[in-house]
């Protein structure tokens, strides 16, 4: 939503009719997309800083678009929240996601996690953690497989039905990951209405990872994890000079383009058998 806001701003002058107007096909034709089939979902890989081994694989969502082609969940994620497409969409991010974990184990795969982003939407929703609970047994995959990606706005004050999901999927033993940590005013609260399992560290920090004030935040972000006792992983990761300054702040894992850009299942699992 951020990327997004930052470009409305940028077209604000010549686009912004244009950009109305691509809005209003994007709306149109998202309430078409899942029946027709035109989701797809890429993996992006989470490296253990200190073996080096991939430890998780990040679902990451995309739209193929008949007209438009490609296109990014900035662009539509916000509409579907809008419309509350976002339920039955997260839904088959879920399923999909948890089914391409189940194929991986029975080829023979078990050492990483399957990492799945969730929108506050979804979170507020009251059968969500059934919901998500059912999909593992449905497709027979340990819960200990699967983690979930919260972004940290979802802790806005009122929902108590969120705090709930997230006690339930814990105690079923599925793990959250605080996702985008440090972006939003409200990073230090949540940590106090919920313990999770692990925290990730914007891309933002790590771009400009080279300036005090940003190296500062995420060495305290990394002390604030471990004092919690929980993992702290960094995304963004796109230079070996980022990686290094990481490695020395005690991050515990990693993921960015250095190591690799979201792939394709069956390329994300020749990166496994290469061992990156
Ligand atoms: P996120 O969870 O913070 O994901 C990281 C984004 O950064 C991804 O963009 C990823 O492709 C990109 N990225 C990864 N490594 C690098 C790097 O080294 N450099 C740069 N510049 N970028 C990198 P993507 O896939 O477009 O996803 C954007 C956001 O959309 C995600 O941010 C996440 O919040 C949301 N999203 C993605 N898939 C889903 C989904 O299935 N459900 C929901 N609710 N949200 C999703
Ligand atoms: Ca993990
Ligand atoms: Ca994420
Ligand atoms: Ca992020």
């Amino acid at each position: 939503a951020k990327e997004r806001g930052k470009n409305s701003f940028q077209y604000f002058d010549k686009t912004m009719k244009s950009e109305a107007e691509f809005a209003k096909t994007i709306k149109r034709d998202l309430s078409l997309a899942l029946e027709k089939n035109q989701f797809f979902l890429l993996y992006q890989p989470l490296v253990d800083v200190k073996t080096g081994k991939v430890v998780g694989m990040e679902a990451l969502l995309r739209w193929q678009h008949p007209k438009k082609g490609v296109i990014s969940p900035f662009h539509f994620i916000p509409i579907a929240e809008e419309t509350r497409q976002i339920i039955s969409i997260g839904e088959w991010v879920l399923r999909t996601a948890c089914r391409q974990r189940k194929e991986w184990l029975n080829m023979g795969y078990f050492d990483f996690s399957i990492s799945v982003n969730v929108s506050v939407h979804q979170l507020q929703w009251p059968d969500f953690a059934k919901v998500v609970c059912d999909i593992l047994n449905e497709i027979e995959l340990e819960s200990r497989y699967l983690e979930l990606e919260i972004t940290e706005t979802v802790l806005l004050e009122s929902v108590d039905a969120v705090v709930k999901n997230l006690c339930h999927l814990k105690e079923a033993g599925v793990k959250i990951i605080i996702d985008d940590f440090g972006i939003e005013n409200s990073s230090f609260r949540y940590m106090q209405k919920f313990k999770a399992d692990g925290i990730k560290i914007d891309r933002s920090f790590v771009r400009d990872i080279n300036l005090d004030v940003n190296k500062a935040i995420i060495d305290a972000i990394i002390l604030l994890g471990h004092r919690m006792k929980i993992g702290v992983t960094a995304e963004g990761v796109e230079t070996r000079e980022q990686l290094d300054c990481l490695i020395e702040c005690g991050c515990d894992e990693v993921q960015g383009y250095y190591f690799s850009k979201p792939l394709f299942p069956d390329e994300a699992i020749q990166m496994i058998q290469k061992g990156l």
